[in-house]
């Protein structure tokens, strides 16, 4: 289907693209890679009678890193992917390069789904365990919102009308830490059936100092597994650890039943990712060179 007639605007800049939405008001929509909006509008489920295009903004698509990594709202997710961030990083990684097909990467961008909040999105989970923050520009200036506070609901975030999401900074993981973000999905071009994102903080190369646990595409929001976490605090890394790991993201998942499979198979699914995302996020810790892919099945 043809989306409904709308009137295209080539921002040349942020503040003119805020300008822009903040005139056009609730009728426009900012357009980044297009890669959520686009379908949406073919189906007309959404329906915006103006679209502000971001594309041609020059210096917003970069990785970088100076004390933290950062990375602009358009930078794409392949080139996220390619990033020595994300070699640095390697939870940033295991998303990126597993988001959808090439098609989708080269043209979908970290802002833009960040900013889209979907619950099955991978993002999210990744940018919660690694503590990232959000930059944002709007008609008030800028702002820097912890990722925690940002995804409010499904579809729904902290942003107010007319204000752009600009950046996202990830802290740089000191030593003996590592990450890992592992989602099943039944082929290239779908969205995950479970995932789930562990960044961790080694003591030595057997005890667990620190971790964030968050299982994402299960919930409305991606979902923090604070006992798995507290399993984890102190504690030597055993196969008695991870089992408890284990039972705790089982028991804290509330999946349902849909065309991406049952309840139960999802649940148990999160398990099994938990044990495999703790083991892979150790052996990083220590040093281990491990890559890490989205599971098909
Ligand atoms: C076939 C297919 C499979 C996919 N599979 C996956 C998957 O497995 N995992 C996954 O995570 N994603 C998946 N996606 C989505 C993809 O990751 C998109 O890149 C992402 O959802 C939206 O990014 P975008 O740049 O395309 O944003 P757009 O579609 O351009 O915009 C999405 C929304 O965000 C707003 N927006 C965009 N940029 C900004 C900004 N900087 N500030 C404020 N608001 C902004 C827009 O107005 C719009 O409302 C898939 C998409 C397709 C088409």
């Amino acid at each position: 289907m043809y989306p409904r007639a709308f009137a295209y605007h080539r921002a040349k800049s942020y503040p003119e693209a805020i300008s822009l939405l903040s005139e056009l008001g609730d009728e426009a929509k900012f357009l980044a890679g297009g890669q959520s909006l686009i379908p949406l509008m073919k189906l007309r489920l959404s329906a915006p009678r103006h679209l502000v295009d971001l594309n041609f903004i020059p210096g917003t698509s970069y990785s970088r890193s100076n004390g933290t990594a950062r990375f602009g709202a358009m930078t794409r997710h392949a080139e996220i992917a390619a990033s020595a961030e994300a070699t640095r990083i390697p939870i940033l990684r295991d998303c990126a390069a597993g988001i959808a097909d090439p098609q989708v990467r080269h043209m979908g961008t970290i802002g833009g789904s960040i900013a889209e909040a979907d619950p099955t999105g991978d993002w999210a989970p990744v940018l919660l365990a690694t503590g990232a923050t959000v930059k944002t520009l709007g008609p008030n200036g800028e702002r820097g919102i912890d990722i925690a506070d940002f995804t409010l609901d499904a579809y729904t975030t902290a942003l107010q009308p007319a204000e752009l999401v600009i950046e996202i900074e990830v802290p740089l993981p000191g030593e003996r830490s590592g990450g890992a973000y592992i989602a099943l999905k039944r082929c290239a071009p779908v969205y995950a059936s479970a995932s789930i994102a562990v960044q961790l903080a080694m003591h030595d190369d057997h005890t667990c100092q620190d971790a964030r646990v968050y299982l994402g595409v299960l919930g409305l929001t991606a979902t923090r597994v604070t006992a798995a976490e507290e399993a984890l605090h102190g504690q030597e890394i055993t196969p008695r650890r991870i089992q408890k790991v284990r039972q705790a993201v089982m028991d804290i998942a509330e999946p349902a039943s849909d065309m991406r499979g049952s309840a139960d198979y999802k649940r148990q699914a999160a398990g099994a990712l938990a044990k495999l995302a703790l083991e892979t996020a150790v052996r990083r810790a220590r040093g281990e060179r491990v890559e890490m892919t989205h599971l098909y099945a």
